[in-house]
């Protein structure tokens, strides 16, 4: 059974100031199902926010009024909802600012159609999710779990020790499954505030995890590397 029912009619609000990529992305849209709002403007996009409370934003950074970033911090302060930024400009900086006042998560333009639809859906799907695991056993694949309660992983059926640190950094990946957590994210949440910019503690860290969960450390499949920005864990929720 498919998913593709799932998400039907779910409201996107689309933040886009150019005619034909609006356009473009609308059909992308209502092609796969959703219903979409658009505004062309920063102001228009956040007084359709109010008024029509969307199910997800997809917002261009690049506006002519106010600031994508703006209207993301705006968004952030406003409603709980899932945004996806648009990036012209393929700097890691505009992503991470981003990623760090709140957005879900990012696609560069151009952008592949399908790819900005099944992203629509895996933010959907985490935004949809029942509260945070917090006890039990996780299973994320045939080849690992993990025990909450115990604090182990469990790697093709053996019992494997986490390290207090370790275990910190594998529950902030298992509760944001498919969603990029940026290292200054992980290092503050994980090791604090004061060690946000370190990241060469949380490398040495992803190390460690990779060599205990991983089946070929160096080919992960896991906990994958976004170039500059973070880490994504495996979106395990996603199903098969
Ligand atoms: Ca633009």
């Amino acid at each position: 059974m498919s998913q593709s029912g799932q998400f039907r009619n779910r409201l996107i609000l689309v933040i886009e100031d150019e005619p034909r990529m609006l356009d473009l992305v609308r059909i992308t849209l209502e092609g796969a199902g959703f219903v979409v709002s658009g505004a062309m403007s920063g102001q228009e996009g956040l007084g359709k926010l109010r008024d029509e409370i969307p199910d997800l934003v997809v917002l261009d950074l690049n506006l002519p009024d106010i600031s994508g970033f703006e209207v993301l911090r705006e968004i952030r302060n406003t409603v709980q909802v899932p945004v996806i930024m648009l990036t012209v400009q393929a700097s890691d900086d505009d992503r991470i600012f981003g990623l760090e006042l709140g957005a879900d998560d990012y696609l560069g333009k151009p952008f592949n159609h399908r790819e900005l639809v099944s992203r629509i859906k895996a933010v959907l799907r985490r935004a949809e999710m029942p509260a945070p695991v917090t006890r039990g056993a996780v299973k994320v694949d045939d080849n690992l779990s993990v025990d909450l309660d115990k604090r182990e992983a469990i790697v093709a059926g053996t019992a494997v020790h986490l390290r207090p640190t370790e275990f910190k950094l594998l529950y902030q990946f298992l509760n944001n499954p498919g969603r990029i957590l940026t290292h200054e994210q992980l290092l503050s949440r994980v090791w604090g505030a004061e060690y946000r910019d370190d990241t060469q503690i949380l490398r040495l860290y992803i190390n460690y995890l990779r060599k205990k969960l991983e089946p070929n450390p160096e080919g992960p499949k896991y906990i994958t590397n976004e170039r500059g920005l973070g880490y994504r864990f495996i979106d395990y929720k996603a199903g098969g």
